[in-house]
This record gives structure tokens, C-alpha cells and sequence, in this order.
């Protein structure tokens, strides 16, 4: 009843992001009432493993007490101020002093928002401002990737290298040049090593920056582990190779860690993982385990240098919001991060990232599976319409769709990026968890197989 009634409301009233609305009108929404460990019950008593930790971020699992308390206590505090004119509150200064320590060296400083999105769109007005301050304001322009994902503002959307986040938009709406995803398997030619395709990227950067000269590029920005585009895993070489050609042509290096940061891929950060160091990092999701929103850009001191003496002598940096480091979101913040260190979560990709990754490649053998890919407890099943010539399925998103459908009959929900199935479950999955996920999926998979075959 009560699932009926908010179904109604719910579909007379809201426009979903990332949801082709006529089709919810047919079937009506999933209503999560509550979530425990990894587990989320809907209303209709319907009990799920959230295999994508929500959106890739409750690193903790559900109904985290200690979480609700540190929420509780900062709220009684002091529930708001802002960090504007000079201004200061303690848990934001906390928090930043804690991202300072665990992040890579270079990083010094912090600068608060609420969103990934305005995380990549602070690191775009931080870099101009930086380059207009320095007398260089023609070094604007980003390079990022196809299927790369940045968020959806006006400027991280323009980064975010995925078609319909651009087509429908008159997007990119800043100078960005967009490179080939550095997906092995989709991206590959015919007869090439992953060697081969490493090298052939990173000489597609050289030939981009020689095009545009590289006075005009400001920045080049990457997922180490690309997520919300479908899971790819970078090829060997990739990520040191793009370093090194960065500081060659003085081009910052942004990582966006607004996925991989905090453990997932089994580093701390991406960045660890796959062996480079960025001058700027985004950050956001896994920092308070979604329990309130919040993030931040990480950036060096050279970076604040140049801003500082700017500000000091012409003008302030004009940017921020009314809840950048809001003291409840960096006091969770700060908690959350206790908590992952005090049960070593952080290390849980290490720990537990082989079970996962080999479970699901018994499926690499299954006849819907392209690839299994992924890193630590993060990955992603390809489906497609044949196994020897890769090619995908038409329309692409329709089977991965309904696996996803198939998944959540199982008690499994993962996410359908087109056909890529995608999981990334909480930090604190235990072995036993791990073996159930690896199971549903299976069976998912089966039932979309006899449905195609139907
Ligand atoms: N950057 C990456 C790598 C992301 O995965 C996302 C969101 O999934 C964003 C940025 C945007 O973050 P938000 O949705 O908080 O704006």
C-alpha cells in the first residue's frame, strides 16, 4: 500500500536523473526504506545486496551508528558555518589536515565543495585563475578522455567525455580535446600488443599537444580507473607515460579520484595504484561514505602560491559555496575516515579484490560475457552480441538493462552502464559476501541468456 501510494506520488511529481522517464512510468521506482551492512530493503520488503555501494561511495555499509553520531554531535555544536572571509570551524580544518597526510606529498592544500561535479569545476576556474595570475592566459585548454566521466556542470559535464552528456547539452562549452580511451579490449586494433596500444596512445598525447601547443593546455585530467564509463582498467605504462609527457610540455596532471579514492582499486588512491603523481586531485563519494555530501580538491603548493599572491594583490579567488566544508559533511567526513583506517578498509581491495576479480572471471567463458575487467572491489562484465568479433548488442543497453532487472530478482543490485554490468560493493564485504554476489551475478547472467534465447 504504502509502496503503492508512493509510487504514485513519486511518478506525478519527480524527474529522475539518468532514467528514461516513460519507461518508469510503465514499471514505477524501486523505494529503498533502509539499508543495514551491505544490504538495502525496499518497501515492498524486498532485500538487496547493494552491489554498487549506491552510486560506488558507502564505503562503510549502511546504518553506521557512529556515522548518525558524529552528525548528532556536530549539529548540536554547531550545525553550520562557512568557510568565506576569513572565517574557520574546526572539523573543516581537520578534515583537510587528514587529506593532506594520506593523499600523495605534492598535495597540500584543500579546497571544499559539495559535489565531484563542482570539485572538476573548481579545478577548471583554479587552473585559469592560476594561469591568468601567472600573465599566461592563453593555457587553458583540457585534454581528457572518451568515456571518461567528470561529473555534469557546465564545465565538468565539457570534461566528461561520454555522448550524452554532451549531445543534448551543446556540450563541451570550454576548450577541452577529448583522447582515445584508454580501453584495451574496445580500443585496441587488430594485431596490437597492450604495449603497442600504450604506445600509440601516448604518442596520440604528443601529437595533440604539438597540434595545439602546449602553451595553450592547461591541464590534462584522468580517472586512474576509468568507473562510471564502464569500468576500464588503464593498459601497463599508460599512467606513467601520460606523466611524463605532462611535465615534458608543463601540463598539470589531474586525478580524478572522485571513484578510485580511498581504497578501491587497492592503492589509498588511483593515483598509487597505477603509478603517478598528480599536481591537483578530486575527491568525493567514498570521503563520508555518501552519508553526506561532500568533497574536495587536493593541489600543491606552488598551485596556492600563485593564487595567494594573486589574491593578495588583485583580487580573491571569487569561487566557492555556502556549504563548502560544511562543518556536519567534514565532521562525518572525519569519522568516516577513522573508521577506515581503525578496520584497515582501505586495504580491503587487497585483501578481498582477487576473490571478487576471479569469481567473476568463471563468466569470461560465459556466451553473453565480452570481458570481465576491474581492480580490487571494483568491476565490470561486458555482454555482447558475439564473443569473436566483440560486436556489441543493438540497441546497446537494452540486455544490460534487463540483466540489471534480472539482477534485481536475484537480490543483487549492480549498475548497467550500456551492457557493461558494473559492481562495486561496500569496503566491508567479507569473503562470504563476495561468493553470494559472484553467484547472483551468475545466475543473472543465465536468465538473460534463456530471455535472449526466448
Ligand atoms: N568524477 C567521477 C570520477 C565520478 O564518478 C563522478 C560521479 O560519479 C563525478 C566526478 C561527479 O560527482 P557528483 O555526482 O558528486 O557530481
Amino acid at each position: 500500500q504504502l509502496s503503492n501510494s508512493l509510487a504514485a506520488a513519486d511518478l506525478a511529481t519527480s524527474l529522475h536523473p539518468y532514467t528514461d522517464a516513460r519507461a518508469l512510468e510503465e514499471t514505477g521506482p524501486i523505494i529503498i526504506a533502509r539499508g543495514e551492512g551491505i544490504h538495502v530493503w525496499d518497501t515492498a520488503g524486498n532485500k538487496y545486496i547493494e552491489g554498487l555501494a549506491g552510486l560506488w561511495s558507502v564505503a562503510v555499509g549502511f546504518g553506521e551508528t557512529r556515522l548518525a553520531d558524529a552528525a548528532h554531535k556536530q549539529m548540536s555544536q554547531l550545525p553550520y558555518y562557512h568557510i568565506f572571509a576569513a572565517k574557520a570551524h574546526e572539523p573543516s580544518i581537520r578534515l583537510a589536515e587528514k587529506l593532506v597526510e594520506i593523499t600523495p606529498e605534492p598535495l597540500t592544500r584543500v579546497f571544499y565543495t559539495n559535489s565531484g561535479s563542482e570539485a572538476n569545476d573548481t579545478v577548471v576556474k583554479l587552473v585559469w585563475y592560476m594561469n591568468n595570475a601567472l600573465g599566461r592566459p592563453e593555457k587553458k585548454k583540457f585534454l581528457a578522455r572518451n568515456k571518461g566521466y567528470h561529473g555534469i556542470t557546465i564545465a565538468s559535464g565539457s570534461l566528461t567525455g561520454l555522448p550524452n552528456n554532451h549531445r543534448d547539452f551543446d556540450l563541451p562549452a570550454i576548450p577541452v580535446v577529448h583522447l582515445t580511451c584508454p580501453h584495451f579490449y574496445r580500443f585496441g586494433q587488430e594485431g596490437e600488443t597492450e604495449a603497442e596500444f600504450t604506445a600509440r596512445l601516448l604518442a596520440e598525447l604528443e601529437a595533440v599537444i604539438e597540434r595545439e601547443g602546449a602553451e595553450t593546455i592547461a591541464a590534462f585530467i584522468g580517472e586512474p580507473l576509468m568507473g562510471a564509463g564502464g569500468v576500464m582498467v588503464p593498459p601497463e605504462g599508460y599512467w606513467p607515460g601520460v606523466e611524463a609527457i605532462c611535465r615534458k610540455h608543463d601540463i598539470l596532471l589531474v586525478s580524478d579520484e572522485v571513484i578510485n579514492g580511498f581504497g578501491r582499486t587497492g592503492g589509498r588512491f588511483g593515483c598509487e595504484t597505477y603509478g603517478f603523481t598528480p599536481d591537483i586531485m578530486t575527491v568525493s563519494k567514498q570521503i563520508t561514505s555518501s552519508y553526506m555530501p561532500l568533497a574536495a580538491v587536493l593541489f600543491t603548493e606552488e598551485i596556492y602560491d600563485a593564487i595567494a599572491d594573486n589574491s593578495h594583490k588583485i583580487g580573491t579567488f571569487g569561487h566557492g559555496y555556502t556549504a563548502s566544508g560544511h562543518p556536519v559533511a567534514t565532521a562525518v567526513a572525519l569519522e568516516n575516515l577513522a573508521i577506515l583506517e581503525e578496520r584497515d578498509l582501505m586495504g580491503a581491495a587487497n585483501r578481498l579484490g582477487p576473490r571478487l576479480q576471479e569469481g567473476l572471471r568463471q563468466y569470461a567463458d560465459h556466451p553473453l560475457v565480452g570481458e570481465v575487467r576491474g581492480a580490487g572491489l571494483i568491476a565490470g562484465i561486458e555482454l555482447v552480441a558475439d564473443k569473436a568479433t566483440r560486436a556489441p548488442f543493438a540497441p546497446i543497453g537494452r540486455v544490460g538493462a534487463q540483466a540489471a532487472i534480472f539482477g534485481h530478482a536475484e537480490g543483487l543490485i549492480f549498475r548497467a552502464i550500456g551492457d557493461t554490468l558494473a559492481l562495486c560493493p561496500p569496503l566491508i564485504v567479507t569473503e562470504a559476501d563476495i561468493d553470494q554476489i559472484v553467484e547472483k551475478m551468475g545466475r543473472a547472467l543465465d536468465r538473460t541468456a534463456e530471455w535472449l534465447a526466448a
